[in-house]
């Protein structure tokens, strides 16, 4: 035991240095993420995340948009406790079963317009876990998808980016009916 204490003193810890943020790319995505939300809405992006039967390792990545180095809310890119509140619905994970009738209600619920986002590998097409007994599918087996961010799971940077793409084709989609 005072062999292993020693050597814990001098040995180099196992697990790698994380990689530096790009605090500078993050910001100015998040910035043209908040004005294209209120270019297009007149006000802040409403998030409401779905977890249809993810491994949570997108609700990870998802969950670090929020924390203190990211800070997304400071751009005007909300998450809600309500789909009544929401503009997006995020949702991430093959859709299980149980999950099935939870989503549709909460895509139901989720008033006009709405735009539903599909996040990682398993909600496209259920990823890893395609083919299990227990999953519908992907995502759009369901609702209805208007996009896809890929990667398991997708870093930060890679959502907003996805988000920001999302305003922008539904703001040429809009300018040209
Ligand atoms: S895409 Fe990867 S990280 Fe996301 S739910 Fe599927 S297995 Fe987990």
């Amino acid at each position: 035991m005072r062999k292993l204490l020693f050597e814990s003193l001098f040995r180099r810890p196992l697990t790698e240095r994380a990689p530096l943020p790009d605090e500078a790319g993050v910001t100015e995505l998040a910035t043209a993420l908040g004005r294209a939300a209120r270019r297009r809405l007149g006000r802040s992006l409403s998030i409401r995340e779905i977890d249809a039967g993810s491994c949570n390792g997108c609700e990870l990545e998802i969950h670090a948009i929020n924390n203190a180095y990211y800070d997304v809310e400071r751009f005007g890119l909300r998450f809600v406790a309500s789909p009544r509140h929401a503009d997006v619905l995020m949702v991430t994970g093959p859709v299980t079963r149980n999950m099935r009738e939870a989503l549709l209600r909460t895509y139901h619920a989720t008033p006009d317009p709405k735009w539903v986002v599909a996040v990682g590998d398993c909600g496209r097409d259920g990823g890893c876990f395609a083919g299990s007994y227990a999953v519908v599918g992907g995502v759009s087996q369901v609702v209805p998808v208007d996009l896809h961010i890929p990667g398991c799971p997708p870093p930060p940077a890679t959502i907003l980016q996805g988000l920001l793409a999302l305003l922008d084709r539904t703001a040429k989609s809009t300018a040209s009916t």
